[in-house]
This record gives structure tokens, C-alpha cells and sequence, in this order.
């Protein structure tokens, strides 16, 4: 595994902040594709953190006992927003700023817009294929999913189906995604999954393994990696269009007390939880299913405004519209 930095930039109390990459080679001749694994853009979200460092570790352990299992070139970048991770903000600290929107064009010349090109550049130069993993906000916990915009799906439905996620779910594309990373290696043709997982601030373990699964099982479909053993089992995700997804939400501020999983199926009209008052001491709201359907979304932290999600379902075929 040979280890370059993308880029360095001064802090102001003492060593230099950097953005690493590791790279493991093809055995002998040229790679038969390259891929990228990209994690923690959002520093609070470090379930692509912890999946990077059991790729590499993985990996490592590969390269020892079957080195002529690596066919491609596989980069990973374990932190790509050092100074996020490091205070567990998802914005990069003291300029407030989503490195995940400063991608493409229209950058400002600042630190964090610096460095976001940097690593485009980077990504765009190494990569045929690119990995970026996110996890949820601070609020709702997620099943393992993919989320495409429409105008990629005909090349990213097929690579994200081998990738051993719960969802992949089609996006309508929009202006806010224009300077993401994802939107902009895709518009320049470098197929990009954005896998979003969990929770923010947390690892889950059982996702974590789903995940890993997932990537071992791409690696090997792109040939990338030609390990002997069998291939890693994965299931078929179910694809999602936005008229499939079924939105619950509060209708008043309280407190959301969750009575089923992320995960779970359940008939239209299922208990989800109750809503409830907890100074007054009344439940408020009986929450619903508002369709049969699979549980893909759950909130997790429970205080709720008017319009706070509380859930949402993947719907059954077969429940009405
Ligand atoms: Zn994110």
C-alpha cells in the first residue's frame, strides 16, 4: 500500500492538516480499472470512516497471502475533510462550509473551495469508478442505500444493484446536487455511487458488514479484485422512484417515541409510534403508517417540530395509491 497526501494546508497551531490517500496496485501490467472509496466529506458522519479502515485493513491482509488477486488500482481517501472530522461537525470548521458544495464550478477561492478542487481533480485524474459514502443527519437513521439522480440512472443502476444495499433510490435531479462530488464526477463520466447509511456520529455494526459485503462483491464484478474463494452473497436491492416513497411526519412539536425498526414491513395504517407532550403528559398523535410498506427511515432523535419526519417507507407493490 503506498500512501500520498492529495493535499496539505498550514494550521494555524502547529502541524500541517492533510487529506491522504492510500493506494493499493495491480499486480504486474496496467489496471483493469481504478476505483475510489471516499469517506467523511461530512465529518460527522463516520460510518464510511470506519468502512474504509476495514477495506484497507482487508486489503492489506490480501496483498500478503494473493497479491495476484489485485487486478485494478484501488484508492481509498479515509478522511477527506480532516478538520470536520477532527471536531465531528458535518461543516468544515470556523469557515461553516459544506465541503460536499463546493465541488465544480463557482468555487470561491477559499481554503475549504481549494481544497474541494484539489480533490476533484485528484479523483477525476486516478478514478474509473468512484465510491463516496455518507451517513444520515443527526435525526433519522437510514437502511443502506444508494441515491441516484435521475438523468445518471441508466449507468449507476446497474453498478449500485451489485453493491449489497436495502434501496437504491431514484432522485428527480435539481440544482442543489450541482456541486456535489457525486454530480460532478458523473458529469464527466465517472460513474460515482453515493451510498448513504446509518446515522451521523454513530457506526452500525450490522451495516457496516452489510456494506463491506457490498464493496468486496463490486470489487469482484469489475474484476478489479480476483480473490479465490467464493463471491461475497448480496441481495438485490429494490429500486425506488420517488411516487414509492411514503413520507410520515409530526403535526406538532413534541416527542417522537418510535415503536418499530428501520427494516421493518408493516401494513398501511401500523402503529409507528406515538407523538406525545412531555410536559403536559398527553399523547398527541397515535403516527400511522401511511402505506404498507418497508421501513426504510426512522427517526431517532426525538424532539419534533410541525412537519419534523418521522419515517419513511419504501411502499409494497401492491398497496393502492
Ligand atoms: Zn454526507
Amino acid at each position: 500500500m503506498k500512501t500520498r497526501t492529495v493535499i496539505a494546508f498550514q494550521s494555524p497551531l502547529g502541524a500541517p492538516v492533510e487529506i491522504i490517500k492510500h493506494t493499493f496496485s495491480p499486480h504486474g501490467g496496467k489496471p483493469v480499472k481504478r476505483i475510489s472509496f471516499v469517506a467523511g466529506l461530512h465529518g460527522d458522519e463516520l460510518e464510511g470512516v470506519a468502512l474504509c479502515h476495514r477495506l484497507i485493513r482487508h486489503l492489506q491482509s490480501l496483498k500478503e497471502t494473493e497479491p495476484e488477486a489485485f487486478r485494478g488500482e484501488i484508492h481509498i481517501y479515509p478522511a477527506a475533510n480532516p478538520l470536520a472530522l477532527a471536531t465531528s461537525t458535518r461543516l468544515w470548521p470556523f469557515f461553516s462550509v459544506d465541503m460536499n458544495r463546493q465541488m465544480g464550478d463557482g468555487t470561491d477561492g477559499s481554503l475549504p473551495s481549494q481544497t474541494a478542487t484539489a480533490l476533484l481533480e485528484d479523483l477525476k485524474s486516478g478514478s474509473d469508478l468512484v465510491v463516496d459514502f455518507h451517513a444520515s443527519n443527526l435525526h433519522l437513521l437510514e437502511l443502506p442505500q444508494i441515491r441516484i439522480l435521475e438523468e445518471f440512472r441508466r449507468k449507476l443502476v446497474p453498478l449500485a444493484t451489485l453493491c449489497n444495499m436495502d434501496l437504491i433510490w431514484v432522485h428527480p435531479s435539481s440544482g442543489v446536487f450541482e456541486a456535489t462530488l457525486g454530480y460532478n464526477l458523473n458529469r464527466v463520466k465517472i460513474p460515482t455511487l453515493v451510498v448513504e447509511t446509518g446515522i451521523c456520529l454513530r457506526v452500525h455494526r450490522d451495516f457496516q458488514e452489510q456494506i463491506f459485503q457490498g464493496m468486496l462483491h463490486l470489487l469482484r464484478h469489475t474484476r478489479i479484485l480476483v480473490p479465490s474463494g467464493p463471491a461475497p452473497r448480496v441481495k438485490p436491492p429494490r429500486l425506488l422512484q420517488p411516487s414509492q416513497v411514503a413520507l410520515a411526519q409530526a403535526r406538532q412539536a413534541g416527542l417522537f417515541l418510535a415503536e418499530v425498526k428501520a427494516g421493518d414491513t408493516v401494513p398501511r395504517g401500523a402503529r409507528l409510534g406515538e407523538l406525545i407532550d412531555p410536559v403536559g403528559g398527553q399523547v398527541l398523535e397515535a403516527v400511522q403508517a401511511p402505506c404498507a410498506g418497508l421501513v426504510f427511515t426512522l427517526r431517532l432523535h426525538p424532539l419534533t417540530y410541525p412537519g419534523a419526519p418521522l419515517a419513511r417507507l419504501a411502499k409494497e407493490e401492491s398497496d393502492p395509491p
